[in-house]
C-alpha cells in the first residue's frame, strides 16, 4: 500500500513537471489542510464572526496587562492566566515583535474573550479569558510543495544556492546530509548538486525548507546520492546501495581503558588543586597504549601545548571535531587525513596530567560537549526488512534526479 501511494505521488510529480519549464515545480500539496470545508470561518480556531478582532504587535517591555486592561479584563483574571499558562507559554515572557490578536465580545462591553499571540509564522498560543481561563497551543495549516533544483558550484555551496535564488536553508540542510561524504571546505569548481525538497508555506508565505527528499552531489569526480527514508525508528539518508550517509564514532579512543574522569562543568582538578570545568573525558591507560581517531577526518593540529602536552585535533566534517591530549608521542602530522581506528598517538602524561591517560574532547558546531550525551549518528544501513521498499523509492527518485538540469551560475 505504501509503495502504491508513493508511485501515485511520483506520477503526479512527473505530470506536474511536464507543465513546468522552470526548475521548481508547483502545486503538489502533500499536507493541504485548506481543502477542508469549514462552514464557519475560523481564525486561530476561533469563530471569527462571533467577535470583534483587534490586531497588534508586542512592543518592547509590553506586558499582557498593558494590553488586556484596555479590553476590560480585570487584574485578577490576568494573574490567573499567568498561573494556567506556565506550562503552555508563559505570558510573562511575551516577545517584542510577535503579532497578537484580541477577540472581544460584540456587545457594548467589548470585553476580551481571547488573546492570541503568534510565537512563530506557523505557531500560536490561545489564552482564553472569562469564566474558563485556559491556555493552549495551536498551529496554522502548513502547505508543503515539492521542489526540484540543481546548481553548478563555482565558489561555495551557499553562494551557488544564493545566486540561484533558492532558499538559503538548503545549503545548511545539504551540508548536514553530506557532512561525512563531502568536504565542504574543499569544494571544487565543477562540483554540483541536485535536490528534491519540500518547501513549507503558511498563508501563502514561505516559512522555510522542510525535508530534503533526495539529493545528488557531484564532488571531485565522484557522485554521492542521498535518499531520505523513514520507517518506524529508521529515519536517515542512504545512498543507492542503502548504506547510511553518516558514520558512527568509535565509543572510545583507546581500547582496554577505563574512564577516570567524566565530562563535567565542575570538578576538583588534581594537579591545579582547584574546582574547574572538565570539558573532556579521561581514559586511564598504560603509557604507550595506542590512541586511535574515533572517526575519519583531517588532522588540523598535531602539536605540543603547556597544558595539553602532545595533542592531536581531528576535524571530521563541518559539524564534528575531536581532540586527544597528553600523548607521550604523536603519530600523525597536521594536514594528514586519518581513517577511523588509525593510530594517531600513544598514551602519556605530557602537559598538565597527574598520570598516563588520554583526555578526549569533542566539539559539535564549535561547542565543546559531552559525546555521551549526544544523539550521534548510528551509521546503520537500511534494515533488511525495509530494503525492498527503499529500493523502489530510491530508484524512482533517482530517475527524477537524473532529469534535473544543473543551472550554470553566471
Ligand atoms: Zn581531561
Amino acid at each position: 500500500m505504501r509503495i502504491v501511494n508513493f508511485l501515485l505521488f511520483l506520477f503526479t510529480l512527473v505530470l506536474v513537471s511536464c507543465f513546468e519549464t522552470a526548475q521548481s515545480i508547483e502545486g503538489i500539496d502533500s499536507e493541504d489542510i485548506s481543502m477542508e470545508v469549514d462552514e464557519v470561518p475560523l481564525r486561530y480556531g476561533i469563530e471569527e464572526d462571533a467577535y470583534k478582532i483587534y490586531e497588534g504587535t508586542i512592543k518592547k517591555n509590553q506586558f499582557l496587562a498593558d494590553i488586556l486592561l484596555g479590553y476590560g479584563v480585570p487584574y485578577g483574571e490576568i494573574a490567573a492566566l499567568e498561573g494556567v499558562s506556565k506550562d503552555v507559554h508563559d505570558v510573562r515572557k511575551l516577545k517584542a515583535g510577535d503579532n497578537y490578536a484580541v477577540f472581544t465580545n460584540l456587545d457594548s462591553t467589548e470585553r476580551a474573550s481571547f488573546f492570541v499571540v503568534e510565537t512563530s509564522p506557523a505557531n500560536y498560543v490561545v489564552y482564553q479569558l472569562g469564566d474558563s481561563i485556559s491556555a493552549y497551543l495551536g498551529q496554522k495549516p502548513i502547505k508543503t510543495k515539492i521542489r526540484e533544483a540543481g546548481g553548478l558550484i563555482t565558489s561555495s555551496l551557499y553562494q551557488t544556492i544564493y545566486d540561484n535564488d533558492l532558499p538559503v536553508d538548503l545549503a545548511g540542510n545539504l551540508s548536514l546530509i553530506y557532512a561525512w561524504t563531502v568536504d565542504f571546505y574543499r569544494i571544487q569548481k565543477g562540483d554540483y548538486f541536485k535536490v528534491i525538497y519540500e518547501e513549507r508555506f503558511v498563508e501563502g508565505k514561505r516559512i522555510g525548507v522542510g525535508e530534503i527528499i533526495a539529493a545528488e552531489f557531484g564532488h571531485r569526480d565522484e557522485v554521492f546520492h542521498g535518499f531520505f527514508f523513514e520507517e518506524g525508528k529508521t529515519s536517515d539518508y542512504y545512498d543507492l546501495e542503502g548504506e547510511n550517509l553518516r558514520r558512527a564514532f568509535l565509543k572510545a579512543p583507546v581500547k582496554f581503558s577505563r574512564i577516570s574522569s567524566k565530562y563535567t562543568m565542575k570538578r576538583y582538578h588534581p594537579v591545579q588543586k582547584r574546582w574547574k570545568a572538565h570539558l573532556g573525558t579521561d581514559y586511564a591507560a598504560p603509557k604507550g597504549t595506542p590512541i586511535v581517531s574515533t572517526a575519519d577526518g583531517e588532522v588540523v593540529a598535531s602539536a605540543y601545548g603547556k597544558y595539553n602536552g602532545n595533542y592531536v585535533k581531528v576535524r571530521h566534517n563541518g559539524t564534528y571535531t575531536t581532540q586527544y591530549l597528553h600523548m607521550s608521542k604523536r603519530a600523525v602530522r597536521t594536514g594528514d587525513y586519518v581513517r577511523q581506528g588509525d593510530v594517531i598517538g600513544y598514551v602519556g602524561s605530557t602537559g598538565l596530567a597527574s598520570g598516563p591517560h588520554v583526555c578526549y574532547r569533542f566539539w559539535v558546531n564549535g561547542r565543546q560537549v559531552d559525546p555521551y550525551q549526544q544523539d550521534l549518528p548510528s551509521g546503520d544501513p537500511i534494515p533488511e526488512e525495509f530494503r525492498a521498499d527503499f529500493t523502489v523509492k530510491s530508484d524512482s527518485l533517482n530517475q527524477i534526479l537524473q532529469k534535473i538540469m544543473i543551472e550554470k551560475a553566471l
